[in-house]
């Protein structure tokens, strides 16, 4: 008997992870579970839809049945796993259970709480899936003015994106400059001045305190003092891996649930990639990470243990007004930037006293330049001993 491969999760993470496998062990028995519709979608398309006119229905790939019919798998829908029984090596549900040999986590993360009073009855909005663009894009309408909270990926992404569909913006963040995680100065500048042409009202340096429902609306009050009036609230201040389940089934967790190169959990026959996990210290919540570790875990479950491999990742910010690809430096990194280029095409590059590179930016024409740089970066994780992983896949996808 084959084991029983299970996958909590129908994001890209375990999608992937499935098709990968599926490809690999045509015969094995497969069950995905999910407390979503299981509809297959790609969730960076959802910054980038408004000003393409797209619905969510028509972001849907695919629905659950047809995923199951082409993953040749159980697809259980609008299943909330409350907890895994790592003895019995049970997922237990409300009303069920169900065995698993190998049981994968892909769980995803959860916005993080609201920084702010709200008393709008419900015109506060994040988007971090597929039904959540479809409630933000109805209550939208045709028209209005959006107050975004945070200058991150998402949060200078949908500004760029609903003021290109003709949306009038306020973007909110407590920073200097937008993209403080990603980009130095003359980047985040160069950013800042192309969202302002576009006709996006930036508020550096404030946070938002109260938003309370004013008429159809709202109005918020912002921490300069500045009263702000809005159709509605999109909040994009960033994502928590989710770890509540892994915790109470007794493993190991830090940001993310903790798993080594192989994806494994501290529970051996239990793995964990994407949003939710924290690969050999690394939590990167982005699509080319999980693609990596999808094709080595695939290998894995049918048998052949494989490590992945991260090579540098660059993040590609999809913000058509500024067009950005970066790899940020280590938090604790010493060294220095040089900057060059002019306008919009710019070239920063972080390296350390021995010259050695440890992160850099590229915007506008210089973005041809990545592979370049990215190769002359050691990866966050060589390929392991075991055999299987090819260095030379991955990498940015977006
Ligand atoms: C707006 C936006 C734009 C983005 N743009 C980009 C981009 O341009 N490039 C890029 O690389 N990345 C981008 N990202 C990040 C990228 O989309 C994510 O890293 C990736 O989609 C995460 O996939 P996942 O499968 O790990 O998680 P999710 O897609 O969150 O999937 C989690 C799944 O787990 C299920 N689940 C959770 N808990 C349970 C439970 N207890 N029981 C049953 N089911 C459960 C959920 O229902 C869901 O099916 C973007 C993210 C957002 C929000």
């Amino acid at each position: 008997m084959q084991d029983h491969v299970v996958i909590i999760g129908t994001g890209l993470a375990g999608y992937t992870t499935a098709r990968e496998f599926r490809s690999l062990a045509p015969e094995a028995r497969l069950t995905l579970v999910t407390s979503d519709d299981g509809v297959s979608y790609s969730k960076p398309m959802l910054s980038n839809a408004l000003r393409k006119g797209q619905t969510a229905a028509e972001l849907a790939q695919a629905s659950a049945e047809a995923m199951a019919e082409s993953l040749q798998a159980d697809v259980l829908t609008g299943v909330d796993v409350r907890a895994i029984e790592t003895q019995t090596r049970q997922l237990v549900f409300d009303d069920g259970q169900l065995d698993y040999d190998l049981l994968v986590l892909a769980i995803g993360a959860d916005p993080l709480p609201l920084p702010f009073e709200d008393r709008s009855d419900g015109r506060v909005h994040q988007v971090n899936n597929l039904q959540q663009y479809a409630a933000f894009r109805e209550a939208l309408g045709d028209e209005g003015r959006v107050l975004l909270v945070g200058g991150g990926l998402i949060g200078c992404e949908f500004a760029n994106d609903l003021a290109e569909a003709g949306y009038g913006v306020d973007l909110v963040y407590p920073e200097e400059l937008p993209l403080p995680a990603l980009l130095p100065g003359p980047a985040g500048q160069g950013l800042a001045k192309a969202l302002q042409d576009l006709g996006v009202k930036l508020h550096p340096g404030c946070t938002v305190e109260t938003v309370e429902r004013h008429g159809e609306g709202v109005r918020a009050q912002l921490s300069d003092g500045t009263g702000l009036r809005a159709a509605l609230v999109l909040s994009a201040v960033g994502l928590r891996p989710r770890t509540d389940l892994a915790l109470e089934a007794g493993l190991d967790v830090d940001r993310g649930i903790k798993v080594d190169r192989f994806l494994a959990t501290s529970d051996d026959s239990i793995f964990a990639l994407g949003d939710c996990a924290q690969v050999e210290g690394y939590s990167l919540c982005y699509v080319a990470p999980l693609t990596n570790a999808a094709r080595s875990l695939a290998r894995t479950l049918a048998g052949e243990r494989t490590a992945v491999h991260y090579p540098v990742m660059p993040v590609t910010v999809k913000t058509s007004c500024f067009r950005i690809v970066a790899w940020p430096p280590d938090h604790d990194a010493s060294g220095r930037w040089q900057h060059n280029g002019t306008g919009a095409d710019l070239r920063g590059e972080f390296r350390d006293s021995a010259g050695v590179l440890q992160g850099f930016y590229l915007t506008g024409k210089r973005i041809r330049e990545r592979m370049a740089l990215s190769r002359e970066m050691p990866p966050l994780i060589a390929a392991g001993v075991d055999a299987g992983t090819d260095p030379e896949t991955g990498g940015d996808r977006e």
